[in-house]
């Protein structure tokens, strides 16, 4: 069981009555944080002050860009079945089927040789466009010979070389990020949230404890306030290090597109192994792996590998995307589907990831050794999935000053000499 600190134990125990509780960065870890510090039993809005400070917008950085995929075969497994849970009862309370997507989804693994032609008969990949005909005896007979379940027919049978069933609808999810995201804020926001838009500059101490916040309200670059604190939440994602250098969370860049299928097309998301002959030289291959996420509403997401080309910028809005590398995305994912070769791409972005430096895989949740600051960040490519765990215990340390909810030693910051 992981305790708070003196300075918080303090507060639980009616030393200091009125809470000001300010938590740093809009994105799924402070929206989910919002959420659970607004709906607990503990909170009095008529006395405590709950302010979520965010630099840009809710949801502008990977927290409205990601895929939404959701499993119980995520990690790390000490928080994954809480959060996967917390998942399914936010979307029965909430409506989250229509209000963001939430649905079971089948989830597989496949290898494929991409072989058909990009739209405008160029050659993706040998110089000619292959008919499919996918729904034919043949096609359909290659699918079923290599395991590839029944409703999963908008992938091109001849190219395929594998298939692994990786979750069932039992053990795998999915949500709509941004829309999850931006409705979690707003839920806190209707039980007394304040969402405050402005960049966080410093965090102020006094004996070993946080006191303020200061802050430069967005829209003006000189004029600097501050925001009393008995309590920081740092939730920046992969800004972190910005504010408190010794969080050892790292930034990586990836593009990601969103596509109008030609066809709608089954609840399946794909991890693929995509081999792409070299355009001039046939007998050279390049392997490509980049994610598919078919979603509701006709829509189908993939994204594509990490680079570290650009630096994080200071804030979201001003993260670069490389049209270049979403059209590379576009074309590896239009090689194997016939669907999405056709279909029309609705968007194309980037954002960062926050990673773990060194050793463990992270997340960081929970209480540092400085009073009344405690960290939820680096969730790496797992975020969307832990962040209503994350947000749960991080609401009950702060309001019962103990985790009941998880086993979630590991994930101590202070294990990092934090
Ligand atoms: C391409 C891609 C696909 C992914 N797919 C999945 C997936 O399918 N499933 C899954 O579980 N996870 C996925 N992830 C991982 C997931 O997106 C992240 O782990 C998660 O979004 C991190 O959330 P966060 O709130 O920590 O950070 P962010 O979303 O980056 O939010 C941080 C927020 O802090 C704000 N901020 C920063 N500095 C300050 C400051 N000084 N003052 C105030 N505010 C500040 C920022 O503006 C931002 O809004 C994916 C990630 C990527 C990149």
């Amino acid at each position: 069981m992981i305790r708070a600190s003196t300075n918080l134990s303090k507060i639980m125990a009616g030393e200091q009555r009125k809470r000001n509780i300010v938590i740093i960065g809009g994105g799924i870890i402070g929206s989910t944080t919002a959420y659970f510090l607004s709906h607990h039993e503990n909170f009095n809005k008529e006395t405590d002050t709950i302010t979520l400070l965010e630099a840009t917008k809710i949801a502008g950085g990977a927290s409205g860009k990601a895929g939404g995929l959701l499993a119980l075969w995520a990690y790390p497994s000490c928080i994954v079945p809480l959060s996967y849970k917390l998942h399914q009862e936010l979307s029965e309370k909430h409506g989250g089927a229509e209000r963001w997507g939430y649905r079971a989804v089948h989830c597989g693994q496949v290898d494929m040789y991409g072989i058909l032609a990009k739209k405008n008969n160029q050659s993706a990949t040998k110089g000619h466009s292959v008919s499919l005909e996918k729904r034919s005896q043949k096609a359909i007979g290659l699918l079923r010979a290599a395991g590839v379940p029944k409703d999963l027919d908008w992938i091109a049978a001849e190219g395929l070389q594998n298939y692994e069933e990786m979750g069932t609808p039992l053990t795998t999810a999915q949500v709509h990020p941004y829309q999850f995201t931006t409705s979690m804020a707003q839920l806190a926001e209707e039980k007394g949230v304040k969402i405050l838009y402005g960049s966080a500059t410093s965090i102020a101490q006094n004996s070993g404890a946080v006191t303020s916040v200061s802050y430069t309200p967005k829209g003006s670059s000189d004029e600097e306030k501050t925001l009393p604190a008995d309590t920081i939440i740092l939730t920046a994602g992969p800004w972190t290090k910005t504010l408190w250098p010794q969080a050892p969370i790292s930034a990586l860049r990836a593009h990601s597109v969103t596509i109008r299928p030609s066809k709608p097309v089954s609840a399946y998301c794909l991890f693929t192994s995509i081999d792409l002959p070299h355009p001039s030289n046939p007998r050279k291959s390049t392997t490509v792996t980049p994610e598919i996420y078919a979603r509701p509403n006709n829509e189908v997401y993939a994204c594509g590998e990490g680079d570290h080309l650009i630096p994080l910028p200071t804030t979201s809005d001003l993260v670069q995307c490389d049209q270049a590398k979403c059209d590379e995305i576009v074309a590896q994912v239009g090689a194997i589907s016939e669907e999405l070769k056709n279909g029309d791409v609705t968007a194309k972005q980037a954002c960062y990831l926050p990673n773990v430096e060194g050793r463990g895989g992270g997340p960081l949740v929970g209480q540092t050794s400085v009073g009344g600051l405690l960290l939820g960040a680096g969730h790496t490519c797992w975020g969307i999935q832990n962040g209503p765990g994350t947000g749960k215990i991080l609401s009950e340390l702060v309001w019962g000053g103990k985790i009941e909810s998880a086993m979630v030693e590991s994930l101590d910051p202070r294990r990092w000499g934090l």
